[in-house]
């Protein structure tokens, strides 16, 4: 937790490197202009390979011509993080901005959302949490800057990406699955689980990967939840090989031809 953090403390900055497709090695812009929270912030970011730059005023936000994923503080010295949000936001539509702030009522959450921003994360928060939105951000961008170009409102619900693998089809913004064209019944976690595994078929991902991309890091008991997970989603699709367990590494989405 950032606000728990004594001087000598960091807790982001060792441990593997943890990290999925688009997430792995953003440009991060830190708008913060708190150092006890900046500082750890940036070392754990650094340590799972994002490059950042750190600003502490909304202006310097506002000036800088850079691009990447914006974490943005809403409680600024200069000018209120909404509107340094909205103001980057109709700069560039297809920039995800994760905010970040101390203000945890509801009010504070949908101005910052009106804004334009793609998520809202309440101090004091975990890095994975943070991590794992950072990936979900980075998932949706590809869409939303197309999205963008063809004049769609930030903030617009996007059209659902479908993704097609063989027998398995999978509608994420249904949230639905089909194997064989007859539609599964999964759990939201079941979901997430499948969802995380498919945006990489043929390749293994860390256990702990998935679980911090389904599960907020408050979640205790990762070994048996994940595994419990895993054989409801195999029982359910009906074909347990297609979700491999790669021993001491990881899982892995299969071949679902
Ligand atoms: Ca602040």
């Amino acid at each position: 937790m950032i606000a728990d953090l004594g001087p000598d403390r960091n807790p982001f900055g060792s441990g593997p490197a943890t990290g999925l497709g688009h997430a792995v090695g953003v440009k991060v812009l830190l708008v913060e202009d708190d150092r006890r929270i900046a500082e750890p912030l940036i070392d754990g970011l650094r340590s799972q390979g994002h490059s950042v730059k750190w600003v502490t005023r909304g202006a310097d936000a506002l000036t800088d011509d850079g691009d990447g994923l914006v974490l943005l503080d809403l409680g600024l010295p200069d000018i209120d993080g909404t509107d340094v949000c909205r103001a980057l936001r109709a700069a560039d539509a297809g920039r995800p901005i994760i905010v970040i702030t101390a203000r945890g009522e509801e009010d504070d959450r949908v101005q910052g959302l009106d804004a334009g921003a793609d998520d809202y994360l309440v101090k004091p928060f975990g890095f994975r949490e943070l991590a794992a939105r950072m990936r979900a951000v980075a998932r949706r961008t590809p869409a939303e800057t197309t999205e963008a170009a063809s004049g769609a409102r930030p903030g617009e619900v996007r059209p659902p990406a479908v993704r097609s693998l063989g027998r398995l089809v999978i509608d994420q913004g249904a949230h639905r699955v089909r194997v064989d064209g007859t539609e599964v019944l999964l759990t939201p976690k079941e979901f997430q689980l499948l969802a995380v595994l498919a945006e990489v078929p043929g390749q293994v991902v860390n256990r702990q990967v998935v679980f911090d991309a389904v599960w907020d890091s408050h979640t205790y008991g990762h070994t048996k939840t994940l595994d419990v997970h895993v054989a409801s989603l195999r029982r359910k699709l009906g074909h347990p090989e297609w979700i491999e367990t790669i021993r001491n590494v990881g899982l892995r989405l299969g071949p679902t031809a």
